[in-house]
C-alpha cells in the first residue's frame, strides 16, 4: 500500500511524512510534489472488494473543474479490470494538477501529475471535444500503471512499446465508451495529419526560404 505510514509536525513549521512503497520501480516514475494545493475525495471499489481512495489535488481556484476528470478516473478503472482483468494494485490514487507544469500529463506511481489544461473541465468553459480529451488523457495515465509502470521498459529503446500498447489502450477505451467509428476517424486523421506534416516538413522550410529571399519555387 502507498499511504504515509508515519506523518508529523516538526518545529519551525515544518511536517513531515514517511512513505512506503512496495512495488520495486524505475526512477522516471519517482515525483514528489510540494505546493499549497487542495483535494477532493471519491472512493473505487475494485473487483476484488477493496477500497480504493481516489484525489485530484489541484490549486484552489480549480477545485469546481474536478468533477469529469475523477468521473473519467473511476470508468477507466472500471475498464481496465473488464478489458484486461487489471485492478489497481494500490490503496491510494492521485491525480496532481498544476498551472505551470511543462507536460500534457505524466504517469508517476499513484500520483499521476497533470498540466491542468488536461485534467480540469467546467461546462461553462469546456467544449464536449475538451471534456473527451480530458477523459482519454485521464485514462491513459492511470493504464500506464500496468502498461509502463508494474511491466515497464528495459530502457528507452523500448519507450514506444509501453507507450504504443498505452495509446492503443486508451482508444480503445475511449471507443467503447463513446462512439468506436467516431474515435477511429479521429485516431485515423490525427496519424495522417502528422504523418503528412512530417513528410512536407522540409519542402515548406525550403517554401519558406525561398519566398524570403524571393527566388523562383514551385507550389507548396
Ligand atoms: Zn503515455
Amino acid at each position: 500500500m502507498v499511504t504515509p505510514v508515519e506523518r508529523g509536525e516538526l518545529d519551525g513549521g515544518r511536517h513531515f511524512a514517511t512513505w512506503e512503497d512496495p512495488h520495486p520501480k524505475p526512477s522516471y516514475l519517482f515525483a514528489l510534489v510540494a505546493g499549497n494545493l487542495h483535494s477532493v475525495e471519491d472512493h473505487f471499489t475494485t473487483m476484488s472488494g477493496r477500497n480504493i481512495t481516489l484525489q485530484i489535488w489541484v490549486e484552489k481556484d480549480n477545485l469546481d473543474k474536478t468533477e469529469h476528470a475523477m468521473a473519467s478516473l473511476k470508468r477507466a478503472m472500471v475498464w481496465d479490470e473488464q478489458a484486461y482483468g487489471r485492478e489497481y494494485d494500490l490503496d491510494l490514487f492521485m491525480i496532481v494538477a498544476v498551472n505551470d507544469f511543462n507536460m500534457g500529463a505524466m504517469e508517476n506511481k499513484g500520483l499521476n501529475i497533470f498540466n491542468s489544461a488536461a485534467v480540469l473541465t467546467h461546462p461553462q468553459t469546456a467544449t464536449d471535444a475538451a471534456f473527451q480529451n480530458v477523459e482519454g488523457i485521464v485514462a491513459h495515465e492511470y493504464f500506464h500503471n500496468w502498461s509502463g509502470n508494474r511491466v515497464t521498459c528495459r530502457d528507452w529503446f523500448q519507450l514506444s512499446l509501453k507507450e504504443g500498447f498505452t495509446v492503443f489502450r486508451d482508444q480503445c477505451f475511449s471507443a467503447d465508451t463513446n462512439s468506436a467509428p467516431v474515435k477511429r476517424i479521429q485516431d485515423v486523421s490525427f496519424s495522417v495529419r502528422h504523418s503528412l506534416l512530417r513528410m512536407l516538413a522540409p519542402r515548406r522550410t525550403l517554401f519558406a526560404l525561398t519566398t524570403l529571399l524571393k527566388l523562383p519555387t514551385s507550389t507548396p
